[in-house]
């Protein structure tokens, strides 16, 4: 059973669900010591754990996604340089221009395609000459899944292998990637093939509270590490969090398709409605396009009935593990109330 908290159930995102009593238990029994010392064995537990699971040399606790991916942009470009990256991305779009402000790196977004990818003939485009007018384009970030939608491993493996060919890096922001092999049917590691680093966040869809990890080669997680303790991300006794984290990786991948069945299962009754336009889920994600004039009402419904997704800039539905198909029957029945 989810927990219900004044039971509201929360569709804004996969980031709401609080640790189960299980996670509770091993958080609480974690063996700590100080990791900036490299002394807390559960951390260290945890990297290992990652880095073997996502087939990496190394991998590096972090406190969100937006540093860890931060981490891997100061690792890979200098001053200067830039990285591709796509228009929607979250390492463009939604991380405050960190690297930017903090990395002196230029991002060159580049519009993504109707299914989350971007074009390979618009990343050979975008690769500047060696010429000093330019930055210098060292990266290119993709993400996956991307708004819920995933990305093939021909698509990710082609555009990996033209980065490469080029002479730049690879990183994959990952938050979803387990979202990503779960509904692809493959391996963690094999969702990965060809990036040379990927941040995956253990506190979506995984249920941990805090934290994500960075993967990369053993030289690449070092100078990570730098990186981490000048941001502030050296945290002391983090066992504490990190053992959430493990015990996500371990016992929460698999359960990522009940979430995949049930927004499946919500858009498909949701597109049965009169008024509404519902994106086909890939993963634990949709769109709903409704009608300007109802979105006031529906907010006032929804609040009633204690309901929340997200209703800007686009009516967005997540689903997670504090989410059961009891709970998605309730959301139904007050969406049918109100479109009919
Ligand atoms: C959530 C998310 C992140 C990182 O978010 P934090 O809140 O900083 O942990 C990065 N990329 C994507 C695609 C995300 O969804």
């Amino acid at each position: 059973m989810a927990e219900h908290h004044e039971n509201w159930l929360d569709l804004r995102s996969d980031t709401v669900t609080r640790p189960s009593a299980a996670m509770r238990a091993a958080m609480n029994a974690a063996e700590v010591g100080d990791d900036v010392y490299g002394d807390d064995p559960t951390v260290n537990r945890l990297q290992e754990y990652a880095a073997d699971l996502f087939g990496y040399e190394d991998a590096l606790f972090a406190p969100s996604g937006t540093q860890s991916n931060l981490l891997a942009l100061l690792v890979h470009c200098g001053r200067g340089d830039e990285y591709l990256v796509g228009q929607e991305a979250h390492t463009y779009k939604y991380e405050g221009g960190g690297a930017a402000v903090l990395g002196s790196i230029q991002p060159q977004p580049i519009i993504n395609q109707p299914d989350g990818s971007i074009a390979l003939d618009d990343i050979a485009a975008y690769i500047k000459p060696d010429d000093f007018h330019f930055a210098r384009t060292r990266l290119l970030a993709l993400e996956n899944t991307i708004g819920g939608r995933v990305l093939s491993l021909d698509t990710t493996g082609a555009a990996t292998k033209l980065a490469h060919d080029k002479g730049l890096a690879t990183h994959l922001d990952g938050a979803r990637l387990c979202n990503a092999a779960v509904k692809l049917g493959v391996s963690p590691r094999e969702a990965l093939a060809g990036f040379d680093s990927a941040s995956i966040c253990l506190s979506k869809g995984l249920g941990a509270p805090v934290g994500s990890i960075l993967c990369g080669t053993r030289p690449l997680i070092k100078e990570a590490r730098r990186w981490r303790k000048m941001l502030g991300g050296g945290m002391r006794q983090a066992g504490m969090i990190a053992a959430g984290g493990l015990y996500a990786l371990e016992h929460n991948i698999g359960r990522l398709a009940d979430d995949h069945a049930n927004a499946a299962y919500f858009a498909g009754e949701l597109a049965k409605m009169k008024n509404i336009k519902v994106s086909t889920p890939q993963t634990n994600i949709f769109y709903v396009d409704i009608p300007a004039f109802v979105c006031q009402g529906l907010n006032d419904v929804l609040q009633l009935t204690r309901i929340r997704v997200s209703m800007a800039p686009r009516l967005r539905i997540v689903t997670h593990m504090d989410a059961t198909r009891d709970d998605i029957d309730r959301a139904i029945t007050v969406f049918g109330d109100f479109f009919g």
